[in-house]
């Protein structure tokens, strides 16, 4: 298989590689800076660049800004190693870089640091690269390193957006959490300042299209609102599916986990013995996911007797996981966004217990009764 993530070295111990994803970006970006340089010209007409000196520079620039978002990672990562926390690896994706830590940051004061300190990074190579074309006279030189102040300073200003995942979020986060002493109230401040901002950077994106008619230009801010968007959302339902009052935790009310069908069995046995019912599936002593009532219909009729009922069966690791602590009304809304009326719990990799979603309600209303 082709490998998603390529690795090219390490830097304080920690492994830095690039996502594939971010080779595209990468050509996308050479063509688009070549395509630029060829159109400068000196005050008197002659063409600064041949169009291979434009490539050959416009290819060491997209490099050089590869670097630059190494750098502003390392900033974070150096901060975190600072306060004790480890770093697992940087990797450059399609929407820039992110630094994966062991764990979060242990106090808003380490989380403030931790976070700004990727912004201070680029804002000082926005400075360096800002004296560098003033130092170094060259027109690739002054190109380029223009370029690079430029796009420095606008990555540091982006990353200050005031929502998570920016940097700007954890900054937010931080200071919410200073204040309240409370690290889930931050997070929820900082999760609406994210989808606030990605609203906004998809308004901004369809301005762009319908006033300018570049298309590139308005859809570029659209994917990354997009991606910022759902990722919030994403980080909203693992944290209150992570916390809860004792008295709404599912591990209260689920029950014990029946024995799981053969992967080989067919869906019509499967309607046939067990009445269609909720059951994990699995081989051998692994489970692998689980048949939701209903979920037959995703076969023609006359397939039934022939396809697994793995052909049916929702993979486990598809679903957010729900452990025993998770509360009952974020579970409750996961059932309703999924249609399900079971859900499996899950503690450290293994399938611990069913929730049915009468008990689940019951349990959200108060009703609980053993
Ligand atoms: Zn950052």
């Amino acid at each position: 298989m082709f490998p998603q993530t390529i690795s090219i070295g390490r830097v304080f111990g920690i492994p830095i590689g690039f996502h594939t994803s971010w080779l595209l970006i990468f050509g996308l970006l050479s063509w688009l800076l070549a395509s630029e340089f060829q159109g400068i010209s000196y005050p008197n007409g002659e063409i600064a660049f041949s169009p291979p000196a434009a490539l050959l520079l416009a290819v060491v620039t997209a490099l050089a800004l590869f670097a630059s978002i190494v750098l502003h990672e390392l900033g974070h990562s150096v901060v975190a190693l600072h306060y004790g926390i480890a770093v697992r690896s940087i990797t450059l994706h399609v929407f820039g870089g992110v630094a994966v830590t062991e764990r979060d940051a242990p106090t808003a004061t380490a989380e403030f640091w931790i976070a700004i300190a990727g912004p201070l990074v680029s804002f000082a190579l926005a400075g360096i690269c800002w004296l560098l074309a003033h130092w170094i006279a060259t027109p690739a030189t002054i190109v380029m390193f223009s370029w690079l102040a430029r796009i420095n300073l606008v990555l540091g200003i982006f990353n200050l957006l005031p929502g998570f995942p920016l940097d700007g979020g954890r900054v937010f986060r931080a200071i919410v959490w200073g204040i309240t002493g409370s690290a889930s109230k931050g997070l929820s401040w900082a999760i609406g300042g994210g989808k606030l901002v990605a609203l906004g950077l998809a308004g901004w994106g369809v301005l762009q299209i319908v006033s300018s008619n570049n298309v590139l230009a308005g859809v570029w801010p659209i994917l990354i609102a997009s991606f910022l968007y759902s990722t919030a959302k994403g980080t909203e339902l693992f944290a209150r599916l992570s916390a809860s009052d004792a008295a709404h935790q599912v591990g209260l009310i689920m029950r014990d986990v029946d024995p799981w069908l053969s992967g080989d069995t067919t869906i019509a046995q499967w309607l046939e013995r067990e009445g269609g019912r909720t059951l994990l599936v699995g081989n051998g002593d692994t489970v692998n996911g689980f048949l939701a009532r209903g979920a037959e219909r995703k076969v023609a009729e006359n397939q039934r007797a022939s396809q697994p009922v793995t052909a049916v069966a929702t993979p486990l690791g598809s679903l957010p996981a729900v452990t025993p602590a998770s509360g009952g009304q974020a579970v409750l809304d996961l059932m309703q966004q999924f249609n399900l009326d079971s859900y499996p719990v899950i503690d450290r990799g293994r399938v611990v217990g069913w929730l049915e979603r009468d008990a689940v309600d019951a349990l959200v209303r108060g009703g609980l009764t053993a």
